[in-house]
């Protein structure tokens, strides 16, 4: 995968005190590589590389960092730069509704998105769409929005399939004008490829309606195409931003890395399954972290902090800025990390884990969960609280051993990782943000 090729170029770096011309040389080549082979088109990889190349050599090494994460840092800025940079937010119009129409080839995802954005908007931003059903070619096109529209309980409006699309858009308006719609979302027909009745039907709407966001739902699957498309799309309507869907599938990824590029639209949405609460606002900073294998954090903060309750969170928070995390916490901490999902997910999101594999291979075993629960409850309440005593003797971890069912050996293991988690929390808790308040509540896996 590119995370795991950019990552193998990282790893020649390591140990270096100072870039030279040649590790520099060597690094990109194989960062080139990726890109390639991720299908990033190599024009646009062959700019990205020169950049990286002016920005890395000759640098001097901070002393905090080594000569590899400098070069993932420098990485990570330019493909957030490349992606973007901000985060491109949907339009608002200063009047409702907001008119949003979503354009696209066939099977791109425009109907699917059109849900998904409804339903991120009732439910992220309470606010009251309405979904237009402007495809009248596909036979089963409207009452495909209209399962969805019912399953999200937004409305669906729809004057059949013998009304012109661009007759529907402009009914539509009116009807959410009066309904007091907020948002009006347009699913449009696509082609299997991009031809002039198409761009001459959606040309027609767009200028009628005068939409506030024209959206380009383009499927990540196939690649540059759908680079190309968007850029066919681009000469023909005035394009604001674009929904890249599937992305959860197996895709190589450069269509998402490329597309704000070479066509100047952001990505303001990506779709990652087929359900109609797969889809997430975009951001450039966490996809390229993501791409380096840096870890998520802010997604990872977010899914924490809907998992975890405030008050015990901040209680945490304290006690490792305390160093006072005890077993108990522990033990409390990997009740609670259940509830957030799989773990090999969860750990994933969690920068600088990568270290950590042969801990992450031992505990993402619900059974080897079990047995750290049943270590814990055969300690004393004072042992708990101080495993300190339990390092220090023998006799008490021969007595936990037995009373756990388990052998000594598994309790110096379990200490062990507690010791090593205990260090990682810190660790993290200097991360600044709070990040503490989030991991800690996610650390405990170890
Ligand atoms: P349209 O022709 O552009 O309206 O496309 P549809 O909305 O009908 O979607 C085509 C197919 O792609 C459907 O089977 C969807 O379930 C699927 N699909 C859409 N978005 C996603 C996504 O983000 N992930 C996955 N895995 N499937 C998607
Ligand atoms: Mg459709």
């Amino acid at each position: 995968t590119l995370t795991s090729r950019l990552q193998g170029a990282f790893q020649k770096l390591r140990g270096k005190g100072r870039l030279s011309e040649d590790d520099v040389k060597e690094a990109l080549r194989e960062i080139r590589r990726a890109l390639l082979e991720a299908d990033v088109n190599h024009v646009v990889a062959k700019e990205f590389i020169e950049r990286i190349r002016e920005r890395a050599v000759g640098q001097e090494i901070l002393q905090s960092l080594s000569a590899a994460q400098q070069v993932v840092k420098i990485v990570n800025d330019e493909l957030t730069d490349l992606m973007g940079g901000a985060q491109a937010k949907l339009a608002r119009a200063a009047k409702p509704p907001t008119v949003i129409l979503l354009v696209g080839l066939q099977g791109a995802g425009k109907t699917t998105a059109a849900a998904k954005l409804a339903r991120h908007l009732k439910a992220s931003e309470h606010r009251r769409p309405l979904l237009v059903a402007a495809d009248i070619y596909r036979p089963a096109a409207i009452s495909q929005l209209q399962v969805l529209g019912e399953q999200i309980g937004v409305q669906v409006f729809t004057l059949g399939d013998q009304v012109n699309p661009r007759e529907i858009a402009l009914r539509a308006l009116d009807e959410a004008r009066r309904g007091g719609f907020d948002y009006v979302l347009i699913d449009t027909a696509g082609r299997l490829h991009i031809d002039e009745t198409l761009m001459q039907e959606l040309q027609d709407i767009e200028k009628s309606v005068n939409p506030d966001e024209i959206l380009l739902v383009v499927d990540a699957m196939t690649g540059q195409d759908a680079v190309n498309v968007a850029s066919h799309f681009r000469e023909q309507l005035s394009l604001t931003g674009i929904i890249m869907t599937k992305l959860d599938g197996d895709t190589r990824g450069g269509a998402a890395l490329t597309v704000r590029h070479v066509t100047g639209c952001p990505i303001k949405f990506v779709g990652i399954g087929e359900k109609v609460d797969a889809l997430e606002p975009f951001y450039p900073d966490r996809m390229a972290s993501r791409i380096l294998g840096m870890g998520d954090v802010m997604t990872l903060i977010e899914r924490a902090q809907a998992a975890i309750d405030e008050k015990d969170a901040l209680e945490l928070e304290a006690k490792i800025r305390r160093n006072e995390f005890t077993l108990e916490d522990f033990l409390s901490q990997l009740q609670q990390v259940r509830k957030l999902g799989p773990l090999d997910q969860l750990l994933g999101l969690i920068p600088g884990m990568g270290k950590f594999k042969q801990l992450q291979g031992a505990t993402v075993d619900e059974s080897q969960i079990k047995k750290i629960e049943a270590i814990i409850y055969s300690m004393s309440i004072a042992e708990r609280r101080n495993p300190d005593l339990v390092m220090k003797s023998s006799s008490r971890r021969q007595r936990i051993a037995r009373g756990s069912g388990t052998e000594v050996r598994d309790v110096n293991q379990l200490l062990r990782k507690f010791d090593d988690m205990r260090k990682l929390m810190k660790q993290f808790s200097s991360l600044g943000k709070n990040p503490s308040r989030a991991l800690g509540g996610l650390a405990n896996q170890l």
